[in-house]
């Protein structure tokens, strides 16, 4: 109980001024075995199929799935998302290497194959559906089912009415339609949500992880918490609108890397600039700069790749910078980050940045 009031003092001053921070910290420097950038972290895993027939790259087997979740009950807390949530929210200290479990898609074989596991080591988890297509195609869920799922614990969130590209621009379709446009797909979604499980989340996975900067601000306005695709554990200083996820799927279900990325910790990145995600066909970007706290991080052992090759890195006064020189071409790619804690020798910072270039006809790919 005392270690959990430090730690929300720590933080509490360093919301307020760094001075209380540091004089907070220098008192129970003994004591305080979290440092201010991890006490908040937690982790979020991303899965699709638990199946061992579906598409590999969206699919753990049973056997991977029970691995996993018997990996979790042994080294880890599993939390839910609300509470997960709440905790970064509202600043109060979480279970030390937390970690939620999400779905995305609302396929069948959650319920068959991986339900069952769930329920046997009693974790929470969320799944993000496409309310259209439930009930609607085979390889779904039923509204029944959700309903069964729902009394048992499962918590459901929007995932698109149908799975839409957000950034497909229509032809000759303005910016201003196109926010109106999503602004009610996301909407009429959350509404057949409410009316099926009479709950209202305002939680969304952007569909194959996909957002820019003028979608993340509209859903900003609407009041949502917003997830993506793309690597990194959860902090305090996350953007609530583009929140990381660690695929645990396909060529990344191998526990022998997912452990590394289930035990990582939150870069404290403040800021990033230019905060660009899409990015033209042939288009470059340059240098991006990124902010960091280094109260728990040696800024020479920061190390950045982009498309599989190491990113030489540039100290600056606030943090470091990269640059990506080459053209971008159409698909998803990203940047991943890590660094060492200094005080927990086995942990990892990390922190991604994803971008989405669309295809000459302006469309993008699955
Ligand atoms: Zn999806």
């Amino acid at each position: 109980m005392f270690n959990v009031i430090l730690i929300m003092l720590i933080t509490f001053s360093l919301w307020g001024t760094s001075v209380n921070a540091v004089e907070v910290q220098n008192h129970t420097k003994a004591k305080a075995a979290l440092t201010p950038s991890s006490d908040f972290s937690f982790v979020i895993l991303q899965y699709h199929h638990v199946s061992s027939d579906t598409p590999r790259v969206t699919s753990v087997s049973p056997e991977e799935f029970e691995a996993h979740m018997a990996y979790l009950a042994k080294n880890h807390h599993v939390v839910s998302l609300e509470s997960a949530l709440y905790s970064i929210k509202n600043r109060t200290a979480l279970a030390n290497k937390s970690v939620v479990i999400t779905f995305d898609d609302g396929y069948k074989n959650i319920l068959e194959n991986g339900h069952p596991i769930l329920r046997k080591y009693g974790f929470e988890y969320t799944i993000f559906i496409n309310p259209d297509q439930i009930g609607v195609i085979n390889t779904q869920l039923t509204w029944k089912d959700v309903e069964k799922m729902s009394n048992e614990g499962v918590t459901f969130a929007n995932h698109t009415l149908e799975h839409i590209h957000l950034l497909d621009r229509k032809s000759q379709e303005s910016k201003s339609k196109w926010l109106t446009r999503i602004k009610e797909n996301i909407t009429e979604a959350e509404n057949q949500l409410t009316h099926q499980l009479g709950y209202s989340k305002k939680w969304l996975a952007y569909p194959f992880g996909e957002f820019n900067v003028s979608l993340r601000n509209m859903l900003a306005d609407m009041g949502y918490t917003a997830f993506g695709q793309h690597s990194g554990a959860v902090g305090q200083y996350s953007d609530l609108l583009s929140l990381p996820r660690f695929p645990a799927a396909g060529r990344y279900s191998s526990l022998d890397t997912l452990r590394t990325k289930m035990n990582s910790l939150a870069m404290p990145v403040t800021k990033v600039s230019p905060l660009k995600y899409l990015i033209g066909l042939e288009q470059t970007l340059g240098s991006v700069h990124v902010d960091i706290l280094l109260d728990d991080i040696n800024l020479g052992t920061v190390a950045c790749y982009f498309k599989g090759s190491s990113l030489p890195i540039l100290k600056t006064n606030t943090g470091f910078s990269f640059d990506i020189e080459g053209a971008f071409y159409a698909g998803r790619a990203r940047v991943n980050c890590t660094a060492p804690s200094i005080k927990q020798s086995d942990r990892f910072y990390w922190y991604s940045i994803p971008f989405f270039t669309p295809k000459e006809d302006g469309t993008f790919l699955d």
